[in-house]
């Protein structure tokens, strides 16, 4: 039975209240704090009406460390779930190690005027969650989250060593827009735009964006889709944690639509990270885009199709090379049916919930900065069976 409070009240962050709702004896009482209370009020009277439960609202700037460390004083959680963006997870580290509460994110933090995709700033927190006593599990959503348990899964059940790892992430559904992100469009047109980078022979090899792609045959009757080879930011923490692997890529599917407006939108200069004067005022061109584009947590209602993440590895077992796949197929009308939510937000929000559950429940535990291929997968494995986000293996005879 514990209090937890959760920062972000987007689309990851309704669905990670919904989810911790329908488990009332781990989270016994639910926060939701976030910039603007009427998103917070929104998700609390959906939890109400399907859940019965009422959750508490608040409002927290959470690039204000002592206004991050009142708002948690004030509630004094066991846990704080940072749903907010990347931009936000060292102050509310900062505002967790001040008032002595373990800390969750799912995306690690990214400075504002630089699009990089590192753990380095987080990492760098290491010793003072140590001295604490306090655990930081970083990037307990998909993918991060998820494609790094599944990499565990597989390593201690699977495989002696592992030498190749593709992580392909497909979305195969559509939410009738001309464009729209599925999650948060300013991290998502960040992520698209930067260099690809994979992992090969100990080195990173940096390719133009989107420059790189193949095709894959997606499982029960999704088929084959073009797949871009992106970096993507488990890439970092999974080469230090798998020994004996040679080459890691992540991939991600994008419509031709998508990719004709992104490059549109970069080519007038939309998708611009730097600051430009607009009327004697600074402004963000990639800010000011998200701000019309249409809001992820608004897609649930009209996204039809499915997701297809999964992890694609091969290596050496007893001797002999194993080619292996697991993957989970999740279904955007069924997880707005369930939470009022697509299934992006919904492959988020779910694993924040079995982080979190595992963390309050003592399953998971640990002094420091962690992620998740460094804790034991079985019990995180069992839990995504249970909580909405089944998983397939298949062994391919080579
Ligand atoms: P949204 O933009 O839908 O939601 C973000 C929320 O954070 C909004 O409610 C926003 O408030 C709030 N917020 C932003 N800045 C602040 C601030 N300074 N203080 C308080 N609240 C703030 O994003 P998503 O829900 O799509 O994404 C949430 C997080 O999940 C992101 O970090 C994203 O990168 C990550 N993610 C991770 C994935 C994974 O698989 N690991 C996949 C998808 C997303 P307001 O509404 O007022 O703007």
């Amino acid at each position: 039975m514990s209090k937890v409070l959760i920062i972000g009240a987007g689309g990851v962050g309704g669905v990670c209240v919904h989810k911790c709702a329908q488990v009332p004896e781990v989270f016994s009482e639910i926060v939701l704090a976030s910039r603007t209370i009427e998103k917070c009020d929104a998700i609390a009277s959906s939890v109400k009406e399907r859940t019965g439960r009422d959750i508490v609202t608040d409002t927290v700037d959470a690039d204000n460390v002592p206004e991050l460390v009142d708002l948690i004083n004030k509630h004094k959680p066991a846990l704080v779930i940072n749903l907010a963006l990347p931009y936000q997870d060292l102050t509310i580290m900062d505002a967790c190690l001040e008032t002595g509460v373990h800390y969750l994110d799912t995306a690690n933090y990214e400075p504002l005027d630089e699009a990089k995709f590192e753990y380095k700033w987080q990492w760098e927190y290491q010793e003072r969650f140590k001295e604490k006593g306090l655990m930081a599990l970083l990037g307990s959503g998909f993918d991060p989250g998820v494609t790094n348990v599944f990499c565990a899964h597989a390593m201690k059940h699977h495989f002696d060593e592992v030498h190749q790892l593709d992580i392909i992430d497909c979305n195969a559904g559509d939410h009738g827009h001309p464009f729209a992100t599925n999650f948060n469009p300013e991290i998502n047109i960040r992520e698209v735009t930067a260099n690809g980078r994979y992992w090969e022979h100990g080195e990173w090899i940096e390719t133009d964006p989107l420059s790189f792609s193949m095709n894959y045959d997606f499982p029960e009757g999704i088929g084959p889709k073009k797949c871009f080879l992106m970096y993507h930011e488990e890439l970092e923490s999974l080469v230090k944690h798998l020994k004996g692997l040679k080459r890691a890529r992540f991939w991600m599917t994008f419509s031709d639509q998508y990719l004709n407006h992104l490059k549109v939108l970069e080519n007038v200069g939309m998708t611009r990270i730097d600051t430009v004067k607009y009327n004697g005022q600074d402004i963000v061109p990639l800010r000011f885009l998200k701000e019309v584009l249409p809001e992820p947590a608004g897609l649930g209602e009209r996204t039809k199709g499915r997701t297809c993440i999964g992890c694609r590895i091969k290596g050496m077992k007893d001797g002999e090379p194993k080619d292996y796949y697991i993957y989970n197929i999740c279904d955007h009308e069924e997880a707005f049916k369930e939470v009022a939510s697509q299934a992006v937000s919904y492959t988020t929000g779910v694993p924040a919930m079995i982080g979190a559950m595992l963390m309050l429940t003592g399953k998971w535990t640990g002094e420091g900065v962690f992620n998740m291929e460094e804790l034991d997968p079985d019990p995180f494995m069992e839990k995504l069976n249970i909580h909405g986000l089944p998983w397939t293996e298949v062994t391919f005879k080579n």
